[in-house]
């Protein structure tokens, strides 16, 4: 039975158990009729058979019969003189209608009998009816187990997620890449070519293997990828595979981790035993972090299963040997959360950083993702979006491709121009253009000068990049965006350059100040930024007169970026003196930009009204309007 039907029959037993229920309650179900407190049942048998009309019925369950009109307005009377007012209610047979039924629930059944028998009141036994029996134990028993069985079997299967994995817990999912599919080869991975490289090596290493051990080296088990996500890594294991010609079993770790204690290891061990069967190949675990934490490193328990399956990790990679012909490939972005055994030599011996790419690597990027069918406009230029798009991965940078296509779309062009492009980047950076947002003209004039502020920072601060864009039509969070041109990729940042970007981030609250006399919340990011940088000159580059220290212990996450914690090793009056020095630094930048837009009032001017009413200025723009920019001396460092 194959999964889909499995479930198909699963789902139309519980629908089956349901409408059987249904029926079985439609056949039992009574008319209403009074009800009448079996000892009052009693009383009434004592009065004879005067007052019953002579239907009276015993089934297993109840006592059904009807009164005699007449004796019943007596027994009312008789009732109500005895029975005070307020249980009236309940003791009081109907009035119209001499129906009624006694649940024979508390009544002894020879007792009753017998007791009609004393009285002479004749009646009739309904015998249990085997057809009302069979649905009684049908309904009671089998079809709840069955409903119960059906939701156990959904819901296990539920648990495992999809797939039809009830009899195959153990089996790992490893998958074959097979020649149907679209075969990636190193071509298509761009920018990453030390990666390639090394992978180059490890693909020789599966041709022949002899070639390496004939000198008595050791072939590395296992090759680890890592960097940020969306560089490329799981491209590069499948360009392998593409390049290799040997088969190529992929998995992803948390494939690893399920419900069951005791499946991931089994899983581990039944990937490699697929991979000897099938050497020389190449197993590629991805996301190895899921499976490889640091063990020990949960808390409170219940991380056994995963470190279970950790150890079977180790177990087989210490088990097999790479001359046999199968290598390990896996990738991660969290190498540092990894369990160290899994890095020492003999397990993942080959670590190849897969960064995010340069100017270069971005074009080659760009390039690759522009091929055809992409169909662009004369005037693309793929060098210089690839210098402003800085920080950008490979993912980011065909999702940007991807979006100025569709861009191009929409508008009926014919082909994808820069315009979409640059679209396509603010987007991927910033989110959709916001030309539905409700703008007064005076917050649009507040904006266009706060945005030409910035504007000539860059365009009068020599040590600064140049201006590549600056517009006031609203995106993502922002009321307007002045972007910057990086002319190179930078790995080392001078102290300069640093005050530069400090400057061209306080331009536009300046600007503010200067035209409006006024201060507004849009510059709260700008602040952000140059308070981060002007920390971090104190703290972490030693570019004040506390001197080439650093203060803090920080712990990084090395590829996200991110700083998880800070812990302060200094004293509370070194902690004072920091904050004096970020302060000194901001408070520094603040003045020069004053200086720079006061000495250039006219030229913010006129940048201003040219953004009121165009909108968005490219660099050439900004040059004829301010003149060129100037020129720093020869051999300064930047
Ligand atoms: P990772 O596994 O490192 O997170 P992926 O390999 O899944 O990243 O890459 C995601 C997508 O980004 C790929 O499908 C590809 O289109 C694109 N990409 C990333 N890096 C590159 C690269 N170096 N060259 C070409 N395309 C890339
Ligand atoms: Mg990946
Ligand atoms: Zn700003």
């Amino acid at each position: 039975m194959n999964k889909n039907t499995r479930s198909m029959v699963i789902w139309w037993l519980i629908i089956a158990g349901i409408v059987v229920f249904g029926i079985y309650q439609l056949f039992n179900r009574r008319d209403p009729v009074y009800q009448l407190a079996t000892s009052d049942f009693h009383q009434y048998i004592k009065q004879g058979p005067d007052l019953f009309d002579g239907y009276l019925v015993l089934d297993e369950e109840w006592v059904e019969g009807r009164f005699r009109a007449e004796s019943l307005n007596q027994i009312r009377a008789e009732i109500l003189s005895t029975v005070p007012p307020q249980e009236q209610e309940t003791h009081l047979p109907p009035k119209w209608e001499g129906e009624f039924r006694a649940s024979r629930d508390t009544i002894d059944d020879y007792d009753i009998q017998a007791k009609l028998d004393v009285s002479e009141i004749d009646y009739t036994v309904k015998p249990p009816s085997k057809f009302s029996q069979g649905w009684l134990i049908l309904g009671t028993t089998i079809v709840p187990l069955l409903i119960f069985l059906g939701l156990m079997i959904f819901l296990s299967r539920q648990m495992q997620g999809s797939g039809n994995r009830a009899l195959s817990f153990g089996k790992s999912r490893a998958r074959l890449h097979s020649e149907t599919q679209k075969k990636i080869t190193f071509e298509d991975v761009a920018g990453v070519d030390e990666a390639k490289e090394a992978l180059e090596e490890v693909i020789e290493f599966l041709k022949a293997p002899k070639k390496f051990e004939r000198l008595g080296g050791r072939i590395p088990k296992g090759v680890l990828l890592m960097g940020p996500p969306g560089t490329g890594k799981t491209m590069l294991a499948q360009a392998v595979a593409g390049e290799a010609e040997v088969p190529f079993y992929s998995i992803s770790g948390s494939d690893f981790v399920e419900m069951f204690v005791g499946v991931g290891a089994s899983r581990v061990r039944d990937l490699f035993e697929t991979g000897k069967k099938n050497a020389p190949c190449i197993i590629f675990i991805d996301e190895l972090d899921a499976v490889g934490r640091h063990r020990g490193a949960g808390i409170g328990g219940g991380h056994d299963e995963r470190e279970q399956t950790l150890n079977q990790l180790l177990v087989e990679m210490q088990g097999f040997d790479a001359s046999e012909g199968v290598i390990l490939i896996a990738a991660t972005n969290r190498p540092d959360v990894l369990d160290p055994a899994l890095l020492r030599p003999g397990r993942f011996d080959r670590q190849i950083v897969v960064d995010l790419p340069d100017v270069r690597g971005r074009e080659a990027i760009l390039n690759v993702h522009t091929k055809e069918p992409f169909k662009l406009a004369e005037d693309v230029n793929l060098g210089i979006l690839a210098k402003a798009t800085p920080g950008f991965s490979g993912a980011d940078l065909e999702n940007m491709a991807n979006e100025a296509a569709l861009l191009a779309a929409r508008c009926d062009k014919e082909h994808i121009d820069m315009l979409c492009f640059d679209e396509a980047k603010d987007r991927v950076l910033m989110g959709p253009e916001r030309r539905s947002l409700v703008i007064s003209d005076e917050e649009r004039r507040v904006t266009a000068y706060h945005e030409a502020g910035h504007a000539l920072m860059l365009h009068f601060v020599p040590e600064s990049d140049p201006n590549y864009k600056c517009t006031i039509v609203p995106r993502g969070r922002a009321l307007g965006v002045t972007a910057k041109l990086p002319l190179e990729e930078r790995h080392n940042m001078s102290r300069k350059r640093l005050l530069a970007h400090i400057i061209f981030a306080l331009g536009g609250r300046v600007a503010e100040e200067i035209i409006f006399g006024e201060q507004t919340t849009g510059a709260q990011n700008d602040f952000e930024q140059a308070t981060s940088l002007a920390r971090r000159m104190v703290t972490q580059w030693g570019m004040s007169h506390m001197g080439p220290l650093t203060f803090g212990r920080r712990d990084e996450q090395v590829f996200l970026g991110k700083e998880l914690a800070v812990h302060q090793d200094y004293s509370e009056k070194t902690a004072i003196e920091i904050d004096k020095a970020v302060h000194d630094i901001v408070t520094e930048c603040y003045k020069k930009a004053y200086d720079i837009l006061e000495t250039n009032l006219d030229g913010l001017k006129l940048l201003a009204d040219a953004l009121l009413e165009r909108e968005t200025l490219v660099t050439e723009d900004i040059d004829e309007i301010l003149g060129p920019r100037p020129q720093l001396p020869a051999q300064t460092i930047v």
